[in-house]
């Protein structure tokens, strides 16, 4: 199986497994574990940050800024197809009792005179408005990269306006790849910023959280409470170390994939896809039904049948994501399945 599904789906490689097998451990929620530690420090710097801590996923992340950033009531700035508004099962809402107002921005993003065009007035009938979160890249956005000048921007107004301001830094790395703007210098007008482990880095688990000194002293308190507190995770903050290590530069591999399968999609008939947009390792498309000759699940499920998976979000849209379990030959031998699975009609 080709799996473009998500780069969620990479396996620990050999040499990732060793480095998880000899980790020295501790226990990590008495700040014992010397493999976490290290990995928080480093991340810290990565980021520009004072401290950082480490989760089991960036969903928690998330979960614990708007918690942080944030009091039951309070409503938070969001684009409408990011991650704390689509897929973390109404935690914002569940966890944290924040509303969420939602701007449809431009593959993800959005420019400071959107966020002013949603700001409400100082009433007391009015929800506070706490928080503008960003994600770099944007994932449902096809992996868009915010330029260095439009976060600022962001930052900026919302700062101005009295909000906070977080970084959904899931794939930042892919963007300081596709980018070279370092990723402090593209988190440094971020209150908090995390970036995951799980995904085009390769580890199995793990995400870290970083901000100000006081941001994760309150940040730890609420991971507590969620739950993710946690023992000898050195097995598993080996693994992300050693991805930074040896998995970062690699990413621009998967741009370079990623912009390979787009000119081979956008090359069958009934696909909407510009290759050109295509700026890191996710590429998402649209279809015209009636002249691929069947919709986006039915070419889905036909591919993954004939042993590539990419996804279908409804009827027309569809995603591929590159990674490094996917080498350029697979690359190529997905092109032609996703051909053959149409014509097969
Ligand atoms: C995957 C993802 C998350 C959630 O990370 P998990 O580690 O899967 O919980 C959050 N934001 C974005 C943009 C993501 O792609």
């Amino acid at each position: 199986m080709i799996d473009l599904y998500s780069d969620t789906k990479t396996r620990p490689s050999p040499a990732m497994r060793r480095a998880m097998a000899e980790a020295e451990v501790g226990d990590e929620a008495a700040f014992e574990d010397p493999t976490v530690n290290r990995l928080c420090a480093r991340v810290a710097e990565l980021l520009g940050k004072e401290a950082a801590l480490f989760t089991p996923s960036g969903t928690m992340c998330n979960q614990i800024a708007l918690a942080v950033h944030c009091q039951p009531g309070d409503e938070v700035i969001v684009e409408a197809s990011g991650h704390v508004a689509c897929y973390e099962a109404g935690g914002a809402g569940a966890n944290a009792g924040v509303n969420l107002c939602s701007i449809h921005g431009d593959r993800g993003r959005f420019t400071p005179e959107q966020v002013r065009a949603v700001l409400r007035p100082a009433l007391r009938h009015a929800p506070r408005q706490r928080l503008v979160v960003v994600e770099q890249t944007c994932n449902m956005g096809g992996g868009a990269v915010w330029p260095i000048d439009a976060l600022d921007a962001v930052a900026e107004l919302a700062h101005a306006q009295g909000m906070r301001t977080h970084m959904d830094g899931a794939r930042l790395l892919n963007a300081v790849v596709a980018s070279g703007v370092p990723a402090a210098r593209q988190a440094r007008h971020y209150d908090s910023v995390w970036i995951d482990f799980s995904k085009g880095l390769g580890a199995p688990i793990g995400a870290v959280l970083a901000g100000s000194a006081e941001f994760i002293d309150h940040a730890w308190r609420v991971k507590q409470r969620l739950g993710g507190a946690m023992r000898q995770a050195g097995i598993v903050a080996a693994a992300a170390l050693y991805a930074l290590d040896h998995h970062v530069e690699r990413l621009a591999d998967d741009h370079l994939n990623a912009r390979r399968l787009a000119a081979g999609l956008a090359a069958i008939p009934g696909v909407r896809l510009d290759p050109t947009t295509v700026e890191t390792n996710i590429v998402v498309f649209d279809i015209d039904p009636e002249r691929l000759g069947m919709d986006a699940p039915t070419w889905a499920a036909r591919a993954a049948e004939r042993g590539v998976r990419i996804g279908a979000f409804g009827p027309t849209r569809l995603r591929a994501v590159t990674h490094l379990d996917v080498d350029a030959a697979a690359i190529e031998q997905a092109i032609a399945v996703l051909n053959q699975a149409c014509r097969a009609a």
